[in-house]
């Protein structure tokens, strides 16, 4: 996908709203120009395992793709349930523009937020929440996500 971005001088691409590079952390400035979107960073499963977003990738004890749009045909991520409190379909994580945006998708036992300097925040079903750096996802089950934007 191509969208407006800024360069550091590293060549790495970068949101327009960002003043320093997320990866290298050098000054952002100048022209946006369109850029290819790279991946909006990475995600640690607490089984030990993780992903790259260079893609949506939907979450869940037995993931599926609900719809696939274009080029955009997400990844799926199956973690261990054994207790079944995390659905088939968990979780989406969405890549729009250049924030990652999650999304509960519907589910029985619900998705906890757990954000730095912040209380806990239950997802509410299919309303889109834009992730932060560090932030932690709780699906049940004493799996979790945690988002870096550094892949
Ligand atoms: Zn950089």
């Amino acid at each position: 996908m191509a969208l407006p971005g800024l360069v550091c001088a590293n060549g790495h691409a970068n949101s327009p709203e960002r003043l320093a590079c997320r990866l290298c952390a050098a000054p952002l400035s100048g022209p946006t120009r369109t850029v290819a979107r790279p991946p909006l960073g990475a995600v640690a499963v607490s089984t030990g395992e993780g992903f790259v977003l260079d893609r949506t990738a939907v979450i869940g004890r037995r993931p599926r793709a609900s719809r696939v749009s274009g080029s955009d045909v997400p990844q799926l991520i199956t973690v261990p349930s054994p207790q079944q409190d995390i659905s088939r379909s968990h979780l989406e994580l969405r890549l729009e523009g250049w924030h990652v945006v999650a999304l509960d998708l519907g589910t029985t036992n619900g998705t906890t937020l757990h954000r730095e300097g912040y209380e806990p925040l239950r997802l509410r079903p299919r309303e889109g929440v834009v992730l932060h750096d560090g932030d932690l996802l709780d699906l049940g089950d004493e799996v979790h996500l945690t988002y870096g934007e550094k892949s």
